[in-house]
């Protein structure tokens, strides 16, 4: 019989490279949506069919319930949040409830649905379960790079939900002793990342711009340094946790930092431009608080999963900034 996989986050980014993955390896893969009318991945393209959709929402106990009743899932992916930082100012009691009560509450349903209590141990059809952590909840660093045993210091309201999720599933491997962990990624990217979110920001305005479409982009802060990787890496790294024989969180990134600047210097070059001819401050992208700088020691992965990243920064960012030359030339020619 196939394997069962229920996803929540099946329309964002990881969630479709997740998704497709576990395709490829035979599972069954059902993804909890929030009864949107169409459902689609970043870029508004349909889901895979064979993709079975469940309603349900990380605000609603009940819903999740259900999902995990009907699914009856081997594994449960969390990768559903409000994953925007700066909207986790301005909506911070939302973005507490989803991305970090939200966790408490699948957590909870799948422990419900399979019986578990402190004094009944998970059997066999307790469905091991991941947790979408992030090296947002390192924010201010305590030291560099970070690993597994580095001191939280989250600097936004997402930030904070996150150590709360990430508090939660510790506590329910301990509590209840199921196979629950989570994986701290560092920032993971790729052609279908949310057009908010810097690299894509960037890689779709050097293609417009080369295009000729538009002719500036306006960005924040150019000083800010991150771990960047490619997404597809990195849920293979996820695969890799519920596979291991005792549950435990591991950090995934790549070890290597940029800056904003030097992104946007890449990925403008790849088009054949200078960056300073296009690029303007905008003072209103600044965030109240900043994460300065990230970077990975994920020796630990490396080591017991045997996980390693095999796309660079700068095969990322040409990889992305081609996706948007072909997807901004074929919206033209529609
Ligand atoms: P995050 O690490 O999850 O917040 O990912 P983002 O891609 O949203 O932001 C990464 C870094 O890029 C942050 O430090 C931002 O302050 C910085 N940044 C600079 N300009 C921009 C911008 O125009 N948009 C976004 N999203 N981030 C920017």
């Amino acid at each position: 019989m196939a394997r069962r996989v229920l996803i929540t986050g099946i329309t964002g980014q990881d969630g479709v490279y997740l998704a497709e993955q576990l395709l490829s390896e035979g599972y069954q893969v059902f993804g909890v949506v929030r009864g949107q009318r169409s459902v689609c991945d970043p870029n508004r393209r349909p889901l895979r069919p064979e993709i079975k959709l469940l309603s349900g929402d990380l605000l609603d106990q009940s819903s999740l319930i259900a999902a995990v009743e009907t699914a009856q899932p081997d594994e449960v992916y969390n990768l559903g949040a409000l994953s925007f930082v700066p909207v986790s100012w301005r909506q911070s009691n939302t973005a507490a409830q989803i991305t970090g009560v939200g966790v408490l509450r699948i957590l909870e349903a799948v422990r419900v649905v399979a019986g578990v209590t402190a004094s009944v141990t998970p059997g066999a059809n307790c469905p091991r379960f991941y947790q979408a952590s992030s090296s947002e909840m390192f924010g201010k660093v305590r030291r560099t790079p970070q690993n597994e045993q580095t001191v939280f210091h989250p600097r936004s309201p997402y930030g904070v939900a996150k150590v709360f999720g990430h508090y939660m599933v510790q506590n329910y491997r301990e509590s209840y002793g199921m196979f629950a962990v989570s994986g701290i990624l560092f920032n993971h990217e790729s052609p279908l990342r949310g057009p908010q979110f810097v690299t894509r920001r960037v890689s779709l305005a050097a293609a417009a711009i080369k295009l000729g479409l538009h002719d500036e982009l306006r960005l924040g802060n150019l000083d800010a340094q991150r771990d960047w990787g490619f997404a597809g890496d990195y849920v293979r790294g996820m695969v890799q946790m519920l596979a291991q024989d005792r549950p435990e969180d591991f950090v995934l990134g790549t070890g290597v930092t940029n800056s904003v600047r030097e992104l946007v210097d890449l990925a403008f070059r790849h088009v054949g431009l200078d960056w300073r001819d296009y690029v303007r401050a905008d003072p209103g992208l600044l965030r109240p608080a900043e994460v300065d700088s990230l970077c990975a020691d994920s020796s630990r992965a490396r080591q017991k999963l045997g996980w390693k990243p095999e796309v660079s920064f700068e095969e990322l960012v040409a990889m992305m900034v081609d996706a948007d030359l072909r997807l901004l030339s074929d919206d033209r020619e529609m």
